[in-house]
């Protein structure tokens, strides 16, 4: 039926444009060949004939395969002067499978096809050289019968050791051209054992059993398991080309060399001549390691004409391809060859680097070199990481919760990991699980790692916004805090051992791991203040800290778009005022604790907008339930218990200590017996757990998430909001008397109504009053609300009347619209929904666009309808996610805030998202 069809391309003919016909190979080795570098001759056979093929139940090749097969050997025989099967100058050719992916999976190469007796002759009468003759037909042999046939290596290798030992030889290369013959020829028997037919000595036969085997490689395990690994689809790469080529042979003596090359330094991206060869060999010996390569510029003095020649095959590539290439050569008899060439695969420094420069040569304008880098590489930079040249077996594995590499000693409590923090040690804070309290702990470590808990653990999340590297729910660990050890399957890390933990991967190592420092190059400083002159989309920091602000702003961020109160509670000194808070019975006496948090608190705004002069800092009011700041009821429970036994024991020591002194009264010399504490302090203790237990329950909530917080708590206790209002904008205030440019903006957590903001607006109002009074200087600042709640997104008109800002809190907006909690669902059933196929991806790692994202889309059209060009922004984790910004690019973000060390990935990611949007989003523009 499609008897016309063209299946069969020369390489003078192929589209190089057209990898999914021609598979990545073929269609650079048409390109190399029409822009006239020397490819031995050769032809492709498409993509589009393997999936015909595939589809026959017969396994027929598409009628007229064969026959333009046939015509292009043809070709190549005029183009060489060579004859496919000749007996005077035989033509031999390679035959190598690729497809639109580069894929490892498929089937190997073979060599030297079209050998047979008389084409062996022909060999031999050319060459001279009977040995190089024999052994290119065994291997020949081997490989059609292995790859093509499916004779396994055993069956050869037996046959192969067998006439070793007559011949008393040990190397290989021992062995003369008469034994090679008689290998050859058991090989030959070989194959007849195994497949029950004859070796196949027509080339033309061997040819097209080699083609279907190819063919048929596409839909082989190896194959299909690469592709599910990596997640190749059919739009990617669907079935794979032949490609035959004529062979050129770079083991014809010290005149011929084979290697492979990189047009610029794979590991540092220099501009520089890159790669290995060998000499007086064939193609894959250079990768198999069964010799040492030689590097490149020996070549120089040991073949200078052909080196001169590589120099300008490697420029013309470059200048070609306008990309790094890697690429493959062969010298037959000081004749250089060109055999394969595709984009090289770097590591990030090495794009960074080549991106800049190459825009600097002018090879390539500053998109392509945005375009070229995929944002999430860029995280190999930013934070410290393994030594890939160094292989360590790790001793346990967790979830990669925070990534970047940490070594330190290990340590058991976070009390402890201060101590030895602060005296200069690197420690790993290692935990069952962390809590809020042991944030000390964190800010004294290099690193942490737990057994318990996910990637939202307290641990992960607290880590990441710190930048932290942190190895989470590592379950093969057993910690026992109380031993101060830790249990590995039969290994013990104690108190003070070395660990290394990798929380971009998740493994964990007993010992030192060489590491290597994040380097934030000029080169790269560079290129993302390229991606800002594209980007549309500004990138702001998640910051809590002044210390995490200025990090932010070396990382290039435009603002801070998040910054959580509540993690300004958390340090050691602040927790006992924050429960005091709590505690308080009436307003009175929380209103004294909160007398005592606002200079703290308006310490840390300053801290924060000093760091920030200049930009936006977004201060979110108090979001979580106050519960949070205290003790477990369990804990409080356990704590009780303990101080009920101490009071008897307290009691009865006094009592002895009474008595001892009243019988001995008399006596010249007595034995003694301390008075432990005072039983009143015990009292008091008992009374204060007491109370806070009381409290715990009284606060205890049955669906915390949905409970007593954010703004429903800002209303019902109206004095910690109005604290933490004043400290911001005496904040402010202070930083404006003392000549700096501010831009405070107060955003409100979990809003349901219009209604909600109104009350928290009334306080600002007020209290901005106040303060200008108070300073004499008028303070500027924005008032917003997050968008978190779907009830606000669906009113974000009418929210928009009393916002001048909104915040998607992606993370709490997405537990919304799935009505599904993110630490039930992870832990529970969203592994089986992802398999399931149920749902793609985790919407908490991976914005989920069609059901979030509409809801957003839709809140973003209607709160522009009230205020043109609202200044709207995302803040939940998925800010720094590159597929998510290029969706909130689409809808017309104004920004997206992501944890500080994130920001160059997401500045990138703003870039591509700014260079690949051809609708030009006319939303964004208006902004
Ligand atoms: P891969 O996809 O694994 O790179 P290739 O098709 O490139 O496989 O071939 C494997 C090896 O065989 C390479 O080293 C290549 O240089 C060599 N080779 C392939 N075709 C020829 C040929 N026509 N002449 C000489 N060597 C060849
Ligand atoms: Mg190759
Ligand atoms: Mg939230």
């Amino acid at each position: 039926m499609s008897e016309g069809k063209k299946y069969v391309y020369g390489f003078e003919e192929g589209d190089g444009q057209n990898k999914m016909l021609l598979g990545g190979k073929g269609a650079n080795l048409c390109e190399m060949t029409q822009i006239g570098l020397n490819v031995p001759p050769g032809f492709t056979i498409t993509t589009e004939a393997c999936l015909t093929y595939l589809d026959n139940p017969d396994r027929e090749l598409p009628a007229g395969v064969m026959d333009q097969v046939r015509e292009q050997m043809r070709n190549v025989e005029a183009n060489t002067g060579k004859t496919f099967g000749g007996s005077e100058n035989p033509l031999l050719v390679s035959v190598r499978s690729g497809s639109a992916m580069s894929m490892p999976g498929m089937m190997d190469t073979i060599l030297n096809l079209g050998l047979n007796a008389t084409t062996l002759k022909g060999v031999i009468a050319q060459t001279g050289n009977e040995r190089f003759a024999y052994d290119s037909y065994r291997r020949f042999v081997q490989l059609f019968g292995k790859v093509a046939l499916g004779v396994p290596d055993e069956a050869f290798d037996a046959e192969f050791e067998d006439v070793k030992k007559k011949a008393g030889v040990k190397q290989d290369l021992g062995l003369s051209a008469r034994d090679l013959h008689e290998i050859a020829d058991r090989f030959l028997d070989v194959v007849e054992r195994e497949t029950g037919r004859s070796f196949p000595d027509d080339p033309m036969e061997q040819l097209e059993i080699a083609v279907k085997a190819v063919f048929n490689s596409w839909m082989g395990k190896r194959a299909v398991d690469y592709r599910r690994e990596f997640k190749i689809t059919p739009d990617m790469a669907n079935g794979t080309a032949v490609n035959v080529q004529t062979m050129v042979f770079g083991n014809m003596g010290n005149d011929s060399a084979t290697g492979v090359g990189f047009t610029r330094d794979a590991g540092t991206g220099e501009n520089v001549m890159y790669g290995e060869y060998l000499t007086n060999a064939q193609g894959e010996d250079v990768v198999a390691g069964i010799r040492t390569p030689k590097p490149v510029a020996m070549l120089a003095d040991e073949m200078p004409e052909q080196y001169k020649g590589l120099v300008a095959l490697r420029n013309k590539l470059e200048s070609h391809y306008r990309e790094v290439q890697d690429y493959e050569y062969t010298i037959e008899k000081g004749r250089l060859f060109c055999l394969q060439t595709r984009n090289g695969k770097m590591n990030a420094t090495a794009l960074v680097r080549t991106s800049v420069e190459m825009v600097r040569e002018g090879l390539i304008n500053k998109e392509q070199a945005l375009l070229r880098i995929q944002p999430e590489m860029l995280e190999q930079l930013l934070f410290p990481q393994l030594d890939p040249s160094v292989t360590a077996t790790p001793m346990a594995r967790g979830l990669p919760a925070s990534p970047g590499a940490a070594i330190g000693h290990a340590v058991f409590d976070a009390d402890r990991a201060e101590v030895l923090g602060r005296g200069g040690q690197r420690v790993i804070l290692v935990r069952e699980e962390t809590k809020p309290e042991d944030i000390h702990g964190f800010f004294a470590s290099q690193g942490i790692l737990t057994s318990r808990g996910g990637k939202t653990s307290h641990a992960a999340v607290v880590a990441r916004g710190m930048g932290k590297p942190c190895v989470a729910g590592a379950e093969g660990i057993h910690v026992d805090v109380q031993m101060r050890k830790a249990f590995v399957g039969g290994a013990t890390i104690s108190e003070g051992d070395l660990i290394t933990i990798d929380g971009t991967s998740g493994d964990v190592y007993l010992g030192e791991v060489a590491m290597k420092e994040a380097e934030f190059s000029a080169e790269l400083d560079t290129l993302l203040g390229w991606a800002d002159e594209f980007a549309q989309l500004e990138v702001m920091a998640n910051a809590d800290t002044p210390d995490d602000a200025a990090r932010a702003v070396e990382f290039g961020a435009k603002g801070i778009g998040l910054c959580r109160t509540e993690r300004m509670f958390n340090a050691v000194e602040r927790l006992p005022l924050v429960v005091e808070m709590i505690l308080a019975e009436n307003t009175g006496d929380r209103q004294a604790a909160l007398d005592k948090l606002l200079p703290i608190q308006r310490g840390d705004f300053k801290g924060m907008l000093k760091a920030m002069a200049g930009k936006p800092v977004t201060v979110r009011l108090l979001d979580p339930p106050i519960h949070e700041f205290l003790p477990s009821e369990h804990q409080l429970e356990e704590e009780l218990e303990q101080l009920v036994h101490l009071r008897e024991t307290v009691a009865g020591m006094n009592v002895l200590s009474d008595a001892v002194e009243f019988m001995y009264r008399t006596a010249d010399t007595h034995p003694s017996v301390d008075r432990l504490a005072d039983p009143r302090l015990v009292d008091e203790a008992i009374e204060k757990k007491e109370t806070m237990l009381r409290k715990v329950r009284a606060l205890s909530e049955v669906n915390p998430m949905l409970g007593h917080r954010g703004v429903r708590l800002g209303i019902t206790f109206p004095e910690i909001y109005s604290m933490q209002i004043r400290a911001v904008l005496e904040a402010a205030a202070e930083c404006t008397r003392e000549g700096l440019d501010v831009y405070p903006e107060i955003m409100v957590p979990q809003v349901c109504t219009k209604q909600e903001l109104l009350a928290v607006k009334r306080i600002v109002d007020s209290v901005k009053q106040a303060v200008e009074t108070h300073y004499g200087v008028e303070v500027n600042f924005k008032f917003g609300s997050m968008l978190e709640v779907a009830r606000a997104c669906m009113r974000a008109e009418s929210m928009a009347e009393v916002a001048e800002f909104f915040s998607f809190g992606t993370n709490d907006l997405t537990q919304a619209t799935f009505s599904f909690s993110r630490e039930d669902a992870e832990n529970k059933f969203l592994p089986l929904y992802n398999e399931a196929g149920i749902l793609q991806d985790n919407p908490f790692e991976v914005l989920d666009v069609k059901g979030v994202g509409k809801i957003m889309e839709l809140a973003v059209g209607w709160g522009r309808t009230t205020r043109a060009g609202m200044k709207m922004g995302i803040c939940g984790e998925h800010g720094g996610h590159p597929a998510s910004i290029g969706f909130c690019h689409r809808i017309g973000l104004t920004y997206v805030s992501c944890s500080g060390p994130r920001v160059p990935v997401a500045r990138l990611a703003a870039a591509h998202a700014a260079l690949t949007d051809d609708t030009a989003h006319a939303g964004a523009q208006s902004v």
